[in-house]
């Protein structure tokens, strides 16, 4: 019998959905969503909204405290952690030589490879919802009170108590880095459920704080549900879902009103006639679909969100395209979900996020890791930023708004045909900083062969 991926076969499945052949060949791919909706009515289908990110933003106010105390390299920032917004005008032109198309607007690039604590993106959304769920603990035990001043967390009594809980959360490297060394650091018992083809140095990092990793042979997936298996078995124990979490997500999306302070500060103007396009790399979504939920609730249409993965687990395009969301994975139609590219390396999406994000999204694209190795070499020569394969994957998406036929037609959809100067292209790099010398020497060397063939 012919495979039967649900209800259909894989033949009626790439009939239906032309794409999925693309994408089974490892084409890189640049889809434009045809079920984007003007943002006031997106946001209206949505249950979460500004409200929410407001919440999520004064919480981590109320720790930036105990952050600072807790993490001395976060003193000088009052215990915010927050990355740089800088200009990458000499990426650009290298970009525009290489590809022979004209990217119109600034290029900035979006450091969260230098957030404090662990260095990636991760650093958003997983530490927010350690927080968060330390704080439940403690108010409802009433040890703390919303009033307090967090900086007392630091005090061994807090220790004492949070050493009677347990977290637990599936990784695939650095949602575990920054879950493991936060929960540490307040005193919980950590596990770190980790796919084996997690990097040495991430699983050796946990172990030396005292974190409890567990690998697992199969993928991300698979360490996630057995993760989530063992915690429902003990009430002690609190399961951070990375395929479903509200909290996590809600972490991510406080970036966008940090960002909007940035870009002020830059005196940069986001509107109608100003367009912003945000590129960003996209595991199992809540990272990127969080910033991004985050960037449209401040900016409206003004803003233009797409998500970038690597063409051997191209997730989330799949699961937009088709509609069929978490219900499919890359690895039923043959994908093998093979990359180096450490957090999106996802064969099937959010749950939570695939449909929420689906009306607000521009797009998605997918990238070879070629391709990702190739534009580490070139952001390290023309701007000296050090970035981990998975952060570069959102680059091409300048090219790919103007140098293909989709992209045109978008920007003619938008009414933006025109004014192509006015434009600020954000490529959100997610983490790099924490990358051993020697692993980011041998990922630049691998960088500069390809780049010669
Ligand atoms: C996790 C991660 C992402 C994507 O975040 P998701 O929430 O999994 O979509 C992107 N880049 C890096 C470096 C990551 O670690």
């Amino acid at each position: 019998m012919e495979n039967m991926i649900l209800t259909m076969t894989e033949d009626e499945w790439v009939k239906k959905y032309p794409l999925i052949r693309s994408l089974q060949n490892l084409q890189e791919c640049f889809w434009i969503n045809d079920k984007k909706e003007p943002f006031d009515s997106a946001v209206k289908k949505c249950a979460l909204g500004m409200h929410d990110i407001e919440d999520a933003s004064d919480r981590l106010t109320r720790f930036a405290p105990y952050i600072a105390k807790a993490f001395a390299q976060t003193a000088a920032s009052g215990g915010i952690l927050e990355s740089p917004l800088r200009e990458i005008p000499h990426m650009k032109r290298a970009l525009e030589e290489r590809s022979g198309v004209a990217i119109g607007g600034r290029m900035l690039l979006k450091c969260d490879s230098e957030l404090p604590i662990s260095g990636s993106i991760k650093a958003r959304g997983g530490i927010y919802e350690v927080l968060k769920h330390a704080e439940e603990l403690a108010v409802e035990h009433k040890l703390l009170s919303y009033t307090d001043d967090y900086a007392c967390l630091a005090q061994p009594r807090f220790r004492d108590f949070f050493s009677q809980y347990k977290i637990a959360v599936g990784s695939t490297g650095n949602l575990g880095l920054s879950i493991g060394i936060m929960s540490a650091k307040l005193g919980f018992h950590v596990t770190v459920h980790m796919s084996a083809d997690a990097r040495q140095w991430k699983k050796d990092m946990l172990r030396g704080l005292g974190v409890h990793v567990i690998e697992y042979e199969n993928d991300y997936s698979k360490a996630v549900a057995e993760g989530r298996r063992q915690a429902e078995a003990d009430p002690y124990c609190y399961f951070i879902d990375d395929e479903n979490s509200k909290d996590l997500f809600l972490g991510y999306t406080v970036a966008a009103l940090r960002l909007k302070k940035q870009l002020e500060q830059m005196q940069i103007t986001v509107d109608q006639a100003h367009p912003l396009f945000v590129y960003l790399p996209c595991g199992v979504g809540g990272g990127p679909g969080g910033v991004a939920f985050g960037i449209k609730s401040i900016y409206g249409d003004a803003a233009h969100c797409f998500f970038a993965e690597p063409t051997h687990s191209p997730c989330m395009l799949l699961g937009m395209y088709t509609g069929y969301y978490d219900r499919v994975s890359v690895q039923d139609f043959g994908i093998d979900n093979r990359t180096a590219a450490d957090g999106l390396a996802v064969g099937r999406c959010s749950h939570l996020v695939g449909p929420m994000m689906h009306p607000f999204m521009s797009g998605a694209m997918s990238v070879c890791d070629e391709r990702m190795y190739r534009l580490l070499a070139m952001m390290a020569d023309t701007e000296q930023i050090r970035l981990e394969p998975s952060a570069l994957a959102g680059v091409p998406g300048a090219v790919n708004l103007f140098g293909t036929n989709a992209g045109m037609d978008y920007l003619k959809r938008e009414g933006l045909s025109a004014s192509a100067d006015h434009f600020t292209h954000i490529v959100w790099a997610t983490g790099g900083s924490m990358v051993p010398d020697d692993v980011m020497r041998a990922y630049y060397e691998k960088g500069k062969a390809l780049q010669s063939l």
